[in-house]
């Protein structure tokens, strides 16, 4: 979910995205269904999401804590943690909803440890192998909001694959 509002959404409009590099250009993607996620989709992705993470931080923001100790206090349900060691822990995070989530707006938009699943959903970059990872449950693909950007995207030599 995004944080712009309609003027903003309409500013981002007028942008010529044949002149972005591909990071700008994934940047304007997320950036262009900012309206459409708060006021069609009602943030759907912060009301039932589920992601990993190995970074202690994210865990924190999310669930609002202060200490990392807090963490092990965290409920079953929402929060499994696998592989438990000091250096290379994985947690798994099922948020239904999510706690930041406050009247379809994310309390922790500008904090620098909201999750980076947050910041770069529903549009995935995978630098490796060259590709853009679109979700197929987010039903601003769905509604082929992405679509005029497409041709730009495989401009710059890049494939788009979609994921459920
Ligand atoms: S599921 Fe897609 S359209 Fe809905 S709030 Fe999330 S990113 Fe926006
Ligand atoms: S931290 Fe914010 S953006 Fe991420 S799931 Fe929660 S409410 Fe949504």
């Amino acid at each position: 979910m995004d944080k712009v509002n309609f003027e903003q959404d309409q500013d981002m409009q007028k942008i010529d995205i044949s002149k972005l590099n591909i990071d700008e250009l994934l940047e304007h993607m997320r950036g262009c269904i900012s309206y459409f996620c708060l006021e069609d989709c009602y943030s759907h992705c912060c009301q039932k999401r589920s992601f990993k993470t190995k970074d202690p931080a994210e865990v924190q923001a999310i669930f609002g804590l202060k200490d990392s100790k807090e963490i092990i206090d965290v409920d079953d349900y929402r929060l499994k943690i696998k592989d438990f060691s000091l250096k290379d822990t994985e947690y798994f995070i099922q948020l239904d909803p999510c706690p930041q989530l406050d009247k379809r707006l994310c309390k922790i938009y500008d904090d620098p440890k909201r999750p980076a699943i947050c910041r770069i959903y529903p549009v995935i970059e995978d630098r490796n192998l060259k590709t853009i990872i679109l979700s197929e449950t987010c039903p601003a693909f769905l509604e082929g909001l992405f679509e005029p950007y497409y041709q730009e995207i495989e401009k710059r030599g890049y494939k788009i694959k979609s994921v459920i």
